[in-house]
């Protein structure tokens, strides 16, 4: 465990989840992913150790590209580590890495370039594993919202070393303590929130949710896959027909373990995706031909901060509107203050998990009003899912 490791003279490899927004200046939109592992690159420096950061950021295709370089990451946490001796060395495989590594004094900070400009990272490839692994003593996993791959410095990285000098850091063993407590100790009643684009990325959740909870909130686009399977008119609203039968199924075995599924009364409805557009709130048997559902209408605010008021814990993935257009943040906002609200003084404990859902509440400004946010998406639903990530079990 991180806590009892000496890492007295100790090169310790450290990956993290650098894959933040960047705004078009280079500019970090935010910080949260970055902040988070501070206290674990504190520890290891506090305690004589070094640091060889690893991370990924963005999705470049099959080498260098300048907008996914951490380079911007370096000059982020340079000027606020405020530490005299952090590097960077622009090839995560060049024999400058390894020199640069073995180099390292106690205290300092090495940080790599994308291992994603290498395809062998996605590719779990061992070769390459092997190189990293060649750089340091010991491994530390500090990116839960990473854990859910299967890329090399995830899996096959962290098994070279033995199981003494491998191990999670502290904001993954915090994402960790914060979703098993709403899962293992949630106090009753217990709501889930789910919105977004598609059911089809979620369902092994939901399903996972009916054996934990005891109300469904349902909204985002996901809600027509729902609505559709009333036969009722959804327009041109985002919907996934081939999975009209599995929330069907979803909807009757909910009623049959008297777990409460909430759907939307109302709708925003637009004739166009964009702020510049005619809107209107109809109720949900009457949206028109051609129009879009883009956000969950007044009734059906009322009706879902109603459940929220009376639940002792939330956890919710997924915004309930086209959030990113301003008409369509309405919904996500008024939910996101009632959270906030109940969190502050009514005992809630809240959990929010989602880059769009961390982001939308963001936007809000209750950020920090919220019991937990977790940095995870993906990785996210697949540890509520199977109360584990592939990253977990190559440390074990
Ligand atoms: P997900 O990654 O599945 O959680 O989806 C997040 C995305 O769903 C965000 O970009 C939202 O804008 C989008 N979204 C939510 N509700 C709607 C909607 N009614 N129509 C279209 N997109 C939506």
């Amino acid at each position: 465990m991180i806590n009892n490791y000496n890492f007295e003279n100790k090169k310790v490899i450290l990956r993290t989840d650098f894959n933040v927004p960047i705004d078009s200046n280079y500019k970090i939109i935010d910080n949260l992913k970055i902040i988070r592992i501070i206290n674990t690159i504190k520890k290891i420096t506090d305690s004589n150790g070094s640091v060889i950061i690893i991370s990924h950021l963005g999705r470049p295709k099959g080498g260098y590209e300048y907008k996914y370089s951490l380079i911007h990451i370096y000059n982020y946490i340079s000027s606020i580590l405020k530490y005299n001796n952090i590097y960077f060395v622009n090839d995560c495989m060049s024999k400058e890495a390894l020199s640069c590594a073995k180099n390292l004094s106690n205290g300092e900070i090495l940080i790599l370039e994308n291992l994603r400009f290498y395809d062998n990272e996605m590719e779990n490839n061992i070769e390459f594993a092997k190189k990293l692994h060649s750089y340091g003593d010991v491994y530390i996993n500090d990116a839960f919202s990473v854990s859910h791959r299967e890329s090399a410095s995830i899996i096959n990285l962290p098994q070279m070393f033995n199981n003494k000098n491998r191990m999670l850091g502290y904001a993954f063993l915090n994402e960790i303590k914060h979703i098993n407590n709403v899962l293992q100790n949630s106090q009753k009643p217990f709501t889930a929130i789910i919105g977004g684009a598609k059911i089809s990325d979620k369902i092994n959740f939901i399903e996972k949710l009916l054996s934990k909870v005891d109300n469904i909130i349902i909204g985002g686009a996901m809600a027509f896959t729902f609505i559709k399977a009333f036969n009722y008119n959804i327009g041109n609203s985002l919907y996934e027909k081939n999975y009209v039968k599995k929330a069907l199924e979803i909807l009757n075995y909910a009623e049959k373990s008297n777990i409460k599924i909430y759907l939307p009364l109302d709708i925003k409805i637009a004739n166009k995706i964009c702020n510049n557009c005619t809107y209107k709130n109809v109720n949900i048997d009457s949206i028109p031909d051609n129009w879009y559902g883009l956000d969950i209408g007044y009734k059906t605010i009322q009706n879902f901060n109603n459940i929220i008021s009376f639940s002792k814990s939330i956890i919710w993935n997924g915004p309930l509107g086209h959030f990113e257009f301003d008409n369509f943040h309405h919904g996500s906002y008024m939910i996101t203050r009632n959270i906030a609200f109940n969190t502050s003084y009514n005992n809630l404990y809240s959990l929010i998990g989602g880059g769009d859902t961390a982001f939308c509440v963001k936007k809000t400004g209750f950020f920090d009003q919220m019991s937990y946010v977790s940095s995870g998406g993906g990785a996210l639903l697949d540890y509520i899912t199977k109360e584990t990530l592939p990253g977990i079990e190559a440390i074990k």
